[in-house]
């Protein structure tokens, strides 16, 4: 697959892969470009709408509204606009119930106007009246524009829910090029993740013999290239690093949709984030931006695959270090880190792969057996941390999790806890497997 671009990916439909999966997307359509609102009015008549239920808050409507409205009028299309107060945590059920409770059911099509928030809440109500569903995007901010699930806040807890993927994407450069810094910045915090997400994925075929997919692999790495060779314009709001990161963070949802897994986008990086969410929702502890927080754990991560390329798996430590681990005294530090967001982690622990001693000798085995082999992957898909923490630095970003107030003496734990997040295999419990995760994770984040 030589041209990676979104259009061309979407223009191809459905395709049987060498990987021997047949690779459909959820999103059909997007018009990524500068002066892309113009053709909302189009689109939204191309899927047969009339009049459009719009979701937008204050900054968005400030950062589109005007355009979107034209474009709108222009094809005829009328609107009932609902505008979210301002806000911006996670949609909780007074706000995606608010979005419900206001619905005008004269409307024939949901249009959001926004990213990560409006985003997530128009994909709900999609999926909840089955109406077509487009996003008009503001910022270039995180990789949710094109996937088929919402991050949410329910009874408290952060938790994803199966919901729409969007039907078409517009990604006007220059509304996106007026995005605050740090929706930039965490744009390109997101994309640069997906070094470590695919260089995770492979670890995990070797390891634990999942499935993977080579030109879901090279589709991300091309996007991830584009982004960090137009970094350098990117907070100049040169439309071209704008594109570059926007048609990346599409493409992340049509790669996990190709794979049907999330691996080729999210690894041990998002769970630091994903920590540090729910720690955030539980304690009031610091937080930023999604993509911010991935660009600060791609550095950790890094870290981390820096200090793994020194060791050799030692079999027998290996073993005995499983065989004695006090697992009741680690769900008892789970639940007092996280609260009451350790329930689910802890009612899924007890059943997971890593805890079952016939497939931690199973998984052993494959790494020493596979250990110059992951050593090479390692060096094919990740830059020095150094590298990717002066790339985030040159445009501005965060690059550790002190300087968005989560103190560096945490982070030892909270790479020990990335294991627990889902059965996906990551860094963490590669070395957990190792036998070394507690001394290493001490070691790595001192
Ligand atoms: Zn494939
Ligand atoms: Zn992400």
């Amino acid at each position: 697959m030589n041209d990676c671009s979104v259009a061309s990916l979407l223009a191809r439909g459905g395709f049987r892969c060498v990987c021997g999966k047949r690779h459909e997307a959820n999103l059909k359509k997007a018009v990524v470009k500068s002066g892309a609102v113009a053709e909302l009015g189009s689109v939204v008549r191309g899927y047969g709408g009339k009049r459009a239920y719009l979701l937008c808050d204050a900054n968005t409507f400030a950062a589109a509204g005007v355009s979107v409205l034209r474009a709108l009028g222009g094809a005829g299309v009328g609107y009932t606009i609902f505008r979210f107060p301002e806000d911006r945590t996670e949609p909780d059920e007074k706000v995606v119930g608010a979005a419900v409770l206001h619905f005008d059911r004269t409307c024939d099509i949901i249009v959001g106007v926004g990213s990560g928030v409006i985003n997530d809440i128009g994909k709900i109500l999609a999926g909840i009246t089955g109406l077509p569903y487009i996003i008009v995007a503001t910022a270039p901010s995180m990789d949710g524009f094109a996937s088929s699930t919402s991050s949410v806040v329910r009874d408290g807890l952060k938790v994803s829910v199966d919901s729409k993927c969007p039907d078409a994407v517009i990604a006007d450069t220059d509304i996106l090029k007026e995005a605050p810094p740090l929706m930039l910045q965490a744009g390109l915090g997101d994309m640069l993740a997906k070094c470590v997400s695919v260089c995770e994925w492979r670890i995990g075929r070797l390891v634990t013999g999942e499935y993977y997919c080579p030109a879901v692999a090279a589709i991300i790495r091309s996007a991830l290239h584009k982004c960090v060779k137009n970094a350098e314009g990117l907070m100049r709001r040169e439309p071209a690093a704008v594109e570059a990161v926007m048609e990346g963070l599409i493409l992340s949802g049509i790669a996990a949709d190709y794979a049907g897994v999330s691996r080729p986008v999210s690894g041990v990086e998002h769970y630091f984030s994903h920590l540090w969410d729910m720690r955030a929702l539980e304690f009031g502890t610091p937080w930023s931006l999604h993509g911010v927080q991935c660009g600060i754990g791609t550095v950790l991560a890094l870290k981390g695959y820096e200090r793994l390329s020194e060791l050799t798996p030692d079999r027998e430590k290996a073993l005995a270090a499983f065989e004695n681990m006090d697992k009741a005294a680690w769900y008892g530090q789970i639940r007092r880190y996280l609260g009451n967001a350790a329930d689910t982690i802890l009612q899924t622990a007890e059943g997971a792969a890593r805890y079952d001693p016939a497939q931690h000798k199973k998984r052993l085995e494959n790494i020493v057996t596979h250990w110059e082999d992951i050593l090479q992957i390692i060096r094919e898909e990740l830059p020095a941390s150094d590298a990717a923490a002066a790339l985030l630095r040159s445009v501005g970003a965060p690059v550790s999790s002190a300087e968005i107030g989560i103190p560096t003496d945490e982070n030892a734990l909270t790479f020990k806890m990335t294991k627990d997040i889902r059965d996906k295999y990551i860094l963490s419990t590669l070395l957990f497997d190792m036998g070394v995760l507690d001394e290493e994770a001490n070691q790595i984040y001192q």
